[in-house]
């Protein structure tokens, strides 16, 4: 039984596995993608923030590198690779959370929940090509784990940004690559972009482009070619497909958590900002997820909110204590 279960292992998250840390309350620091930093992991590792109070610039990654080494002392349970579906309220007040890890049911138990989920959890962009949810899994990938299993096959990539950009450079080595793309330019690191120029010049890469996908060919869920249409004068051709690998970027939605009886602000959780606390006794909501007048969705603001939660969940779980304030100055122990 935790005192906090923060779901979502973002800044804000992680930083309310800082503060619950400093409190003394025991945390588990839940999140649906296999590594934690939230957005700026998953969508910006590289980009340098310049709004970190203190910090002139720190890339993404280095912010979240910088959060998981501040909290390590406090030996807080992660739970990755978690999707929080549903909650159950037990008589006693505390919560269950029904949770879906690497496909199986697992249950976690904790007395305040503090939802830090952002703008909600990531899935790939699909394009929107009839049966494709057939091929998953089996021909069509959105992330790749192990590229060996792509060696010696034809492999269509799909999309202009880094990601296609760099699988089909990296691929290349061991595949029989093509990339289709809708525009001639690609969106991508400058020296990527000149080493997909000259795969494409001495044939290790195949080019299409300016090309979509109008459909997949193949049988139960092994692929064996696609149908690619041009966009300037619709004519259509088509490639052999052993797989099929589009990247194009990750689209966020709020999920299960959207029907819990959260007073919601159109895709924002309402929260009381003295407290963070939700309209549901015992759930408080934290960064980009949280609303109230003046809100920004700052880093910044969700480690503000991040310290207001969870001083408000130790008030909450000890009603009758008053508590002094006390500064990390005169509490941290290294
Ligand atoms: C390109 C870009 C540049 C930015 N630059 C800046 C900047 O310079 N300065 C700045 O202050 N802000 C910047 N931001 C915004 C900043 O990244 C966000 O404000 C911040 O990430 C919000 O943190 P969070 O912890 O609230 O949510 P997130 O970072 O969104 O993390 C939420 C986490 O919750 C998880 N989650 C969601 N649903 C579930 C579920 N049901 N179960 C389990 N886990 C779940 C998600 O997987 C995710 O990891 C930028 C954003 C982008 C996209």
């Amino acid at each position: 039984m935790y005192d906090i279960a923060i779901i979502g292992a973002g800044p804000s998250g992680l930083f309310a596995g800082f503060e619950a840390g400093m409190l003394g309350l025991k945390a588990v620091i839940i999140d649906t993608l296999p590594y934690a930093g939230g957005q700026c992991s998953a969508l910006y590792p590289e980009k340098p923030i310049y709004d970190i109070p203190a910090i002139p610039a720190i890339k993404a990654e280095d912010l979240t590198h910088n959060l998981l080494k501040q909290i390590e002392k406090f030996n807080h349970t992660f739970e990755l690779n978690t999707f929080v579906e549903n909650y159950i309220k037990q008589q006693d007040d505390t919560f269950i959370i029904n949770t879906v890890q690497n496909k199986s049911a697992k249950i976690i138990q904790a007395r305040t929940i503090i939802i830090a989920i952002g703008g909600g959890s990531f899935g790939p962009n699909r394009p929107p090509l009839e049966n494709i949810e057939n091929f998953e899994e089996k021909s069509v990938f959105y992330m790749i784990n192990n590229k060996e299993k792509f060696r010696g096959k034809n492999v269509v990539i799909a999309g202009g940004g880094d990601s296609a950009v760099d699988w089909a450079i990296l691929l290349s080595e061991l595949a029989n690559v093509s990339i289709v793309h809708r525009r001639n330019k690609f969106r991508a690191h400058e020296s990527s972009l000149k080493e997909l120029d000259e795969l494409i010049a001495s044939n290790k890469v195949t080019l299409h482009a300016p090309y979509q996908m109008k459909s997949l060919n193949g049988e139960g869920n092994i692929l064996h070619s696609i149908e690619l249409e041009n966009i300037n004068d619709n004519t259509t051709k088509t490639v052999d497909a052993d797989y099929l690998l589009p990247f194009f970027g990750l689209s966020m939605e709020i999920g299960p958590i959207k029907n819990w009886g959260l007073e919601f602000d159109e895709k924002h959780i309402k929260v009381d900002y003295s407290t963070m606390m939700t309209n549901i006794s015992g759930i408080f909501a934290i960064g980009d997820i949280a609303s109230y007048k003046g809100k920004l969705k700052l880093i910044l603001c969700g480690f503000s909110e991040a310290a207001i939660a969870c001083y408000s969940v130790r008030s909450f779980l000890n009603p009758e204590k008053a508590f002094h304030f006390e500064y990390s100055t005169t509490t941290f122990n290294k």
